[in-house]
């Protein structure tokens, strides 16, 4: 089977990181086919700050945060995620004996975005203020024909999520997103979003199992980091993946011990 995997910045390179990771992958890979896509939004900032450029968030008013993305910001995000932190991965993963590529979404036209042209934020005092997007997406489009050719020829492809602009210039795409997208887009059996917590908790306890009937009125009980992952659960589901799992990378097997439902949260249609 297709299983996308989308590894999240706050596990990479935490000093916490589980040392089976890449071993579990590669027994995973050994009876499926993979594809990565990473996240690194901490790492952007640390380095952004280094070159004297503080980046901004703003929160959208359904409790979604991003990064303000100027003209400079997209330069030092494509040059972090589609460089330092793609090519961190590519390297662990070539160490252990993977045949990784590392890839953008600009490269082969892999991820095709519409700028969002204006967006809504709310301020502390939940003030609603309509400003420009930026160089920030929405992903409609995969090329799914490149990422068949690289997994079929068994190389684990590893995308930054960066995608192409209508006006050919790089933007800013959530990676919970594009993983998901990505997985709805070639039919992907699974999708796991590993993240630095063990699963959604609602009231303080770990959900097991989210039935995709309840996810809609769940969305408003969640915090930041978490409702992104729950919503692109939804996209991915509607777009007909079997079942999407959020769990911890810093445990355990963390790959197969969600295949397995042994950890974490699983989303799925029924
Ligand atoms: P990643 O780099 O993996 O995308 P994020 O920080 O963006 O990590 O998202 C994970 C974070 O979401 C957790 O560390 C946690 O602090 C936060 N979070 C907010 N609400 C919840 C919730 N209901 N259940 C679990 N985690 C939550
Ligand atoms: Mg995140």
């Amino acid at each position: 089977m297709l299983v996308v995997i989308k590894i999240g910045g706050s596990i990479l390179g935490a000093e916490d990181a589980s040392p089976e990771l890449i071993p579990d992958l590669k027994n995973v890979l050994s009876k499926n086919k993979i594809i990565l896509v990473h996240g690194g939004g901490k790492e952007v900032t640390e380095i952004a700050s280094k070159l004297g450029k503080e980046q901004e968030f703003v929160v959208s008013p359904e409790g979604f945060r991003s990064r303000y993305t100027d003209k400079e910001t997209i330069g030092i995000y494509t040059m972090v995620m589609a460089g330092r932190l793609n090519k961190q991965i590519v390297l662990a993963l070539q160490k252990q004996g993977i045949q990784a590529m590392g890839l953008s979404g600009l490269d082969g036209l892999l991820l095709r975005a519409e700028r969002k042209k204006r967006i809504t934020v709310v301020d502390e005092r939940g003030r609603k203020r309509i400003i420009d997007g930026g160089y920030t997406g929405k992903i409609n489009e995969v090329n799914a024909n490149l990422l068949r050719v690289i997994i079929e020829n068994g190389y684990v492809p590893v995308i930054s999520p960066i995608a192409m602009s209508e006006e050919f210039d790089p933007l800013n795409v959530d990676a919970d997103r594009t993983a998901a997208y990505i997985a709805g887009t070639l039919h992907a059996e699974k999708l796991i979003l590993l993240t630095d917590v063990q699963g959604l908790t609602l009231d303080g306890k770990l959900v097991p199992k989210l039935p995709f009937s309840d996810v809609k009125e769940t969305l408003p009980k969640i915090g930041r980091g978490m409702i992104t992952k729950v919503y692109a659960a939804m996209e991915a589901i509607n777009q007909g993946v079997g079942e999407v799992l959020i769990s911890s990378g810093l445990e355990k097997l963390p790959i197969s011990s969600s295949l397995n439902h042994e950890c974490g949260t699983v989303i799925s249609r029924e």
